[in-house]
Order: structure tokens, then C-alpha cells, then sequence
């Protein structure tokens, strides 16, 4: 457009977006770029992949998924592509619960992922400032799904057994000195990610007295306890807190778990199982977030659960049982004797400890050029920590490449010490 003048008017000239300056406060934080970084570095063809917690594809029932996907488009048809319920298909719902004696399906959210749990418990839970107490190392994922919600964390150091109680009571202590309180705990009790290690009952029974004492709530996630290898898992908060107090109403924990580890990651099932009033602002924020998790999906799972699930289960626990043992062997013969790791039994991870005076972040390149790619150890931590320390995933290798990897990281693992 011209002006009187006949020169072009300045508002008339395409401006060029700021998307910066439109960023939200949130979008702003910093956010840690360990997990990119390692998926750009294990883009190295033949690489030995141990960084990503992938489940062993090989496993996956694609048989079964095949079968009760095409029984469910025939029984339900139209149904299972119309919009849905955002709690989530009743029947699953059922199935669920009916896994715990005396909850109800009004207890049971479904959602896409229990990643997605994290997120929506985040939102409809932290206030910006708000304390929330993290294992220390802990799983990256939840600190990524809370993060936006800006809580302000206490790390609770850890060690075989779980969570430090003598340091948890301490804080609470203070924090309730200082007239606050945590918004919740957030905890892994069993195969933790990134460590494989397993909280003990009495731990558990501790844990439990010190949120009922203080008033806190506890996130248990628990995506791996049905992966044991020998011993069966421990109890579940939830199920302690249950049996004591005889009411899922009053139960203090905010349960969830996940079939993305027991039947296939893509599906995008999991369920957060707790008191209503939760529930139903899970419901609301998850109208919000992406209005239901595909029922297809659901029915399959639903469909899967009575038979194909216990079967897949054990055969997970067996393969996975299988990886782990040839991965510590793996281990005990290559890695300098300076070196500590756990020996989980269970889940998919396992967590490594070099000497001080290795940073694993600055090995990751030396890693990959011998062929082998991790989880550097300072992702885990919410405040500080873990710079000489690694997580190894063991599900997603054959035994060739175990050896292989555990080799290649061997050799850069000694190199390191030289330099
Ligand atoms: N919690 C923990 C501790 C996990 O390790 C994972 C997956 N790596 C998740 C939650 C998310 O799992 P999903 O969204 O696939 O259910």
C-alpha cells in the first residue's frame, strides 16, 4: 500500500516472526539435551546402542497384536475409532482394576503412556516453587515432564536399598520446620530407572509411615516390576497403603504403571490408579491434553491382558534375565577393577560407576568411536551429580553385542585413565 507521499508504509512490509520473543516462560528454562545428543551420536550405523531404555523388539507379540486387532475392528467396529471416554475404555478400566482388591474403576485414568501420567500429575500437582523430593539419581524423563511446571526439587540420596529414610525424615523435618511441605514424592521402587536397583520392604513400610506422618503424597511409577527375574517383586506402596487403610480414598499414593514395557512401547497404554479427586482432574487436564488415548489401542491391550500378557511376561523375564547375566559376565571380564556397577534383578537398566576422575559425558565420543553408545549419568540427577557414572540398558542387545559393546566401552574406559 502507498502513502499519499507514493512511499511504501513501514506496517505494510512482511515482518519477520520473532519466535523467540514468543516463547513462553516455560519454553524458555533450560532444558537438558543429554538424551538428543546421544540419539544423534548412535546414528552411527552398526553402533552398539545400550543409551535408549528400548524394549527387545524381537519380543514384541506381533502375532497376538495382529489377532486381537483384527477381532476388535470386527467386535466393536465403528467404536473403535470413534471418539471415546477420557478416563478411558471400560473394560480395560475393569481389567485393571479388578488386579487390585477394592479399587473401582472410578480409581483408574488411562493414559498415553505413563509418560503422559508424569505430565498431567505435573500440571494438575506443582505450583511454580513447589518442593518436590526426587531419588537421587532418578528417572530423566519424570524431571522432563516436570520441569515446565518449575518445582523447586530436593534430591534424596539413595543407595542399594532405596531411598535414604534418615535423610527423607530430615527433610521433611525442615521443611516442615520451615512451615512448608513437599508437594509429593516422586519414586521407582522396583528395577529403578536408571540404577535396576529395588527398594526393600521395610524401606517401603517407612516411606509409607513418613508421607502418612507428614501429609505428602507419593508417585509411585512403576513401569518394570513385573520384570523380576527370581525373587517375585516387593509389594507396591500402593498395595501396603491399601491394605492398611482399607479405603482407596485415603490412600496417599498416586500409582502408575505402564504395558509399554511388558507388551509394546507404540501402543501407548499405561494408567495412573489413585483416589477420585485426582482422577477426576486427571480427567480434565487430559481432555485438554489429547481428549482420550486411542481406544483401538486399548481394545487390544484389553483384549491381550487375560492370556498373551502373563505369557509374554515371563518370557520377558527369562530373555531379559538371560541379557543381564551375559552383560555383568561381560563386565566382570572387561572393565578395569575400578570400576562398581549393580546387579539388578530385574527391569532393563543397570548403572555404572567409573572413577571420580572420569567425566562420562566427555568419553560419549571415545565411546562411540569404539562402537558403543550410554546414558551419561548426569541426565538423572535433578540438581548435581552422577558426571563419572552410566546407565546401560540390557534389554535391547543380543549377546554378541553385548560383548561387543561392554569391549568397546572397556577400551574407552581405560583410555580414559591414561589421558
Ligand atoms: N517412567 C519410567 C521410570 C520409565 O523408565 C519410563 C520409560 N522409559 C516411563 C515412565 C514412560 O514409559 P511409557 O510412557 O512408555 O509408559
Amino acid at each position: 500500500m502507498l502513502t499519499e507521499s507514493g512511499t511504501a508504509r513501514p506496517s505494510s512490509l512482511p515482518r519477520k516472526p520473532d519466535f523467540a520473543a514468543a516463547l513462553s516462560e516455560c519454553a524458555r528454562l533450560p532444558c537438558d539435551n543429554s538424551v538428543s545428543r546421544m540419539l544423534k551420536l548412535a546414528q552411527v550405523p552398526g553402533l552398539v546402542n545400550f543409551g535408549g531404555g528400548l524394549p527387545a523388539p524381537e519380543l514384541f507379540p506381533m502375532e497376538d497384536i495382529a489377532r486381537a486387532s483384527r477381532d476388535v475392528l470386527e467386535r466393536y467396529g465403528y467404536r473403535a475409532v470413534q471418539y471415546g471416554m477420557t478416563e478411558g475404555w471400560l473394560p480395560l478400566r475393569e481389567k485393571i482394576a479388578a488386579q487390585t482388591p477394592g479399587l473401582s474403576v472410578d480409581n483408574v485414568q488411562i493414559t498415553s503412556g505413563s509418560q503422559q501420567a508424569l505430565d498431567l500429575l505435573g500440571k494438575i500437582l506443582i505450583d511454580k516453587g513447589d518442593t518436590v523430593l526426587v531419588e537421587s539419581p532418578t528417572y530423566m524423563g519424570a524431571l522432563q515432564s516436570f520441569h515446565p511446571y518449575q518445582p523447586r526439587y530436593q534430591a534424596l540420596p539413595t543407595d542399594e536399598e532405596g531411598i535414604d529414610m534418615d535423610a527423607l525424615e530430615q527433610v521433611l523435618e525442615d521443611l516442615e520446620r520451615r512451615g512448608q511441605q513437599a508437594k509429593f514424592i516422586y519414586v521407582i521402587p522396583n528395577f529403578q530407572n536408571p540404577t535396576g536397583r529395588t527398594m526393600s520392604l521395610e524401606r517401603r513400610y517407612k516411606l509409607l509411615e513418613l508421607s502418612l506422618r507428614y501429609g505428602v503424597l507419593i508417585l509411585e511409577d512403576d513401569p518394570y516390576g513385573e520384570l523380576y527375574f527370581e525373587r517375585e517383586r516387593l509389594p507396591h506402596l500402593y498395595d501396603l497403603a491399601l491394605a492398611q487403610l482399607g479405603d482407596p480414598e485415603q490412600v496417599p499414593v498416586l500409582y502408575c504403571s505402564t504395558f509399554s514395557k511388558t507388551l509394546a512401547p507404540g501402543l501407548r497404554d499405561a494408567w495412573v490408579q489413585a483416589a477420585t479427586p485426582i482422577i477426576q482432574k486427571l480427567v480434565q487436564v487430559k481432555q485438554g491434553a489429547d481428549m482420550h488415548s486411542p481406544t483401538l489401542n486399548q481394545m487390544i491391550v484389553a483384549e491381550l491382558m487375560d492370556d498373551v500378557l502373563p505369557r509374554q511376561i515371563v518370557r520377558l523375564r527369562g530373555s531379559y534375565r538371560e541379557r543381564a547375566t551375559h552383560m555383568l559376565a561381560a563386565m566382570s571380564r572387561e572393565f578395569p577393577a575400578d570400576v562398581t556397577y549393580t546387579v539388578p534383578d530385574g527391569g532393563m537398566f543397570l548403572w555404572v560407576s567409573l572413577p571420580g576422575s572420569i567425566d562420562t559425558d566427555a568419553m560419549l565420543p571415545r565411546a562411540v568411536e569404539n562402537g558403543v553408545a550410554y546414558m551419561v549419568g548426569s541426565a538423572f540427577f535433578a540438581l548435581e551429580g552422577g558426571r563419572n557414572s552410566l546407565r546401560l540398558c540390557f534389554s535391547n542387545a543380543g549377546a554378541a553385542d553385548i560383548d561387543r559393546g561392554i569391549a568397546g566401552l572397556a577400551a574407552a574406559i581405560r583410555d580414559e585413565q591414561v589421558c
